[in-house]
């Protein structure tokens, strides 16, 4: 049977008459049988990737291309008279993650599979996942992201597993879901949702009981911790989510007959940011329960467990203090101690120990000294770690330390969220490129082909079109013919979107002081802020001000946009990417792990605005410094400031009359008039009297150099030529090359 009748069997009518709900239904339900008819990719070993997100975006279209159905079903759709892209608006997008981390463990799944690696994903089935964002009066609000349905892809599975807690012994059930790899066998992805989970105690927006662990453990991820009960809250639920991960390895251990003992031989778990830390204790806990002794115990879990840091930020590295967990998990608590004794009698200094003199248990330092293996996401990151933020562990343990450069999936990346660009690579290179991502580098041959460049032109057009056209279907107008500068990522101070918005202020007073651009600009951003973060909100709100202050101006509205989407998340990602002419990758030099977001642009054709930060080091080493726009402090210079505390924003307000009134602008009676003055207010004096990220340190250099970007963009060949090649030196950011190092150096999987 060829997909039409395949599709009409199932449908009892031709394609032509059905429905697109119809439709979509039976597309998932064969796609689903595909995936299940694919053999288990198997081995003596078998990693468990442990990870409080997955952001896994929609699956339909995804798991289509791995299946290698992809273009008979879009061909057939079509022949039909129907719509792939519109059939899959109807498919809800996962609300498992959050931002970069989540993304990566999407796409490390998606590479490990493909790789033909035994890899599956453990963590948490949320009912109503980060939150869904939407602006009223030009504010965030959180709302459920009720993303759940009958009809979908997951699996629930008779496993479940009993989790202890000093109020109530809860239940884990074990629900899975196929990852199918691009031309590949599949792996799973593993979710365990609370059996009593009870959706009814969410109040107004996102407030429920924080108390009620029996009830509300997989409602939300990341769930406010600004209070007491809320930092309680995640410590249960972290632990809720390792204990039932680990009863699911050692279950699976012990189905193959083996030894607990023997677990690092059968086993290897990454643990993706110290959320799923709690593992190793756990871990140790259950086997000394039956009756392995503790230092055997310890010796398995050591060789068997590696961690991934993803943040240098000092607020993010997680502490729980100990009367947390004697209240939450008070099985654990002799085991730490026991770890930290043992961490005590091999090394004096305070500076490494578990538990530290504040009855603070530091997360990171137990998975460094109990795991084997620690890696950053970037040289840049991993250089930082081992020369200054955990310069002791690395010297205690210098074999333990590597660099794993993020990596995206250019399955999801490329081929599905730009069809055009994708297919135009393979009518010139072949399609060697989608399953050895190097090969894009044969894309230099043609760097001075006319036809070429042109071409690319023409698709980068298609994709602004596209995406204006979606615009409007939220009632918000752009050009296609104006540039379009992105700045997509979760709002964070360091991400500095703020200095963006000293950005737009200050092209602002240039456009009513008469002074037009060449050529009209989009500033189109994303960003969803953690609900207690009050700057962050603050930041939205100041953004959300400019949109209307810029847009609705005749004067300015003609030459400039200023466009925040709605609940950014990886089906807006997928729109906005294509469409991106300059890519704001603009944190404070050492601050950003690696950014994933950078990647997935320059694979498109955007040139980069950045600092030299994160992966943006390793972008601008390969594109040549001729091919992205770098600008400010370098990381070494910044760390300086920091250690020596020396800056201050009272250098630059008021200071420097430049910067003086773009910050006063934020306080101006137009923009109080709008705005809150109360967020307003707050923001203006936490930029000129902190700024601890040093916004003000960089924003002329940046403001400078974006303008030379813009007068850049005009030479359309010399840009062309820059876009082909951030093209065709993307390979290196392909998740395939990552998780084949991971697997090289930690895993040893195959
Ligand atoms: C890639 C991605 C991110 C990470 O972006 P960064 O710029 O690296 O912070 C966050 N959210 C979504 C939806 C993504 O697709």
């Amino acid at each position: 049977m060829n997909i039409r009748e395949e599709l009409e069997a199932r449908l009892n009518v031709p394609l032509e008459e059905a429905g697109n709900v119809a439709i979509y239904e039976a597309l998932l339900a064969l796609t689903q049988e595909k995936a299940a008819a694919l053999p288990t990719i198997t081995g003596k070993k078998k990693l468990y990737y442990v990870s409080a997100e997955f952001l896994l975006g929609k699956l339909l279209s995804n798991n289509l291309i791995n299946l290698g159905l992809f273009d008979a079903v879009r061909a057939a759709l079509k022949d039909a008279g129907k719509d792939l892209t519109e059939i899959e608006e109807l498919e809800p997008e996962p609300s498992l993650g959050n931002g970069g981390l989540g993304r990566l463990a999407a796409c490390y799944l998606d590479s490990a599979a493909t790789l033909d690696l035994p890899a599956d994903g453990v963590g948490l089935l949320y009912h109503f996942g980060l939150f869904r964002q939407s602006f009223e009066n030009l504010k965030q609000s959180e709302y459920p992201d009720e993303w759940l349905e009958e009809q979908a892809w997951l699996r629930k599975t008779d496993i479940s597993f009993p989790v202890a807690f000093p109020e109530a012994t809860v239940e884990a059930v074990l629900y899975e879901l196929d990852v199918p790899g691009y031309g590949a066998g599949k792996n799973k992805l593993r979710l365990f949702d609370l059996k009593t989970v009870d959706e009814t105690l969410v109040n107004e927006g996102i407030d429920f009981d924080k108390k009620a662990i029996d009830k509300n453990l997989t409602l939300f991820l990341y769930p406010d911790d600004s209070d007491r009960d809320g930092r309680l809250l995640r410590v249960y639920q972290q632990y809720f989510m390792v204990s039932a991960a680990a009863q699911l390895i050692l279950r699976e251990l012990e189905a193959g007959g083996h030894a607990l003992t023997d677990l690092p031989e059968y086993a290897v778990i990454q643990i993706n940011d110290t959320h799923p830390s709690m593992i190793i204790p756990e871990l140790i806990r259950l086997m000394t329960a039956r009756g392995v002794a503790f230092d055997d115990a310890v010796a398995a879990v050591e060789k068997t467990c590696a961690y991934t840091n993803h943040t240098i930020l000092a607020e993010a590295l997680e502490k729980w203090p100990l009367d947390y967990l004697e209240e939450a998990v008070p099985g654990l608590v002799p085991v730490i101690q026991k770890l930290d004794r043992r961490v005590r009698e091999r090394c004096d200094d305070e500076e490494v120990a578990i538990i530290d003199e504040d009855e603070l248990v530091h997360m990171a330092r137990m998975d460094i000294h109990y795991g084997f293996s620690v890696n950053g996401v970037a040289a840049l990151h991993t250089e930082i770690l081992q020369t200054s933020e955990l310069k002791v562990f690395a010297e205690l343990y210098p074999g333990k330390f590597t660099n794993k450069t993020n990596g995206v999936t250019f399955r999801r990346w490329l081929m599905h969220c730009n069809p055009e660009l994708s297919g135009f690579i393979t009518s010139l290179i072949g399609e060697g490129w989608k399953k050895d991502a190097d090969q894009l580098e044969k894309l230099l041959a043609y760097r001075d082909d006319p036809a070429v460049l042109a071409k690319l032109l023409e698709i980068k057009q298609e994709k602004k079109l596209q995406l204006a056209n979606t615009l409007v279907l939220w009632d918000v107008e752009v050009d296609p013919d104006s540039i379009f500068d992105v700045q997509i990522k979760r709002l964070h101070e360091y991400k500095r979107q703020q200095m963006n918005a000293l950005y737009i202020i200050w092209k602002y007073l240039e456009i009513k002081a008469g002074r037009l651009p060449r050529r009209p600009i989009t500033l189109i951003f994303g960003a969803k802020a953690a609900p207690a973060y009050i700057i962050a909100k603050d930041i939205i709100h100041l953004i959300l001000c400019l949109s209307q202050i810029v847009n609705n101006d005749p004067e300015v509205s003609p030459w400039m946009k200023v466009v925040m989407v709605e609940n950014y998340n990886v089906t807006w990602a997928e729109q906005l990417i294509p469409a991106c002419d300059i890519s704001e990758q603009i944190s404070l030099a050492s601050k950003e792990a690696s950014g994933t977001g950078n990647m997935k642009l320059m694979l498109n054709g955007a040139v980069t605005l950045g600092t030299l930060d994160g992966a943006n080091v390793e972008i601008s080493q390969l594109v040549g410094e001729e091919n992205i726009a770098l600008f400010g402090e370098k990381s070494a210079k910044v760390m300086e400031l920091y250690a020596e505390e020396s800056y201050a924003p009272k250098d630059y307000y008021p200071e420097d009359p430049e910067i003086e009134r773009l910050l006063d602008f934020i306080i101006s009676p137009q923009m109080m008039r709008l705005g809150d003055p109360e967020n307003l207010g707050r923001l203006y004096r936490d930029m000129t009297r902190k700024d601890w990220f040093m916004a003000l340190l960089d924003v002329k250099d940046y403001i400078a150099a974006k303008e030379r970007l813009l007068a850049e963009y005009e030479d359309r060949t010399a840009w062309a030529k820059r876009m082909l090649v951030n093209i065709a030196k993307a390979g290196f950011f392909s998740s395939d090359r990552a998780v084949a190092q991971y697997n090289e150096d930690i895993w040893h999987l195959k």
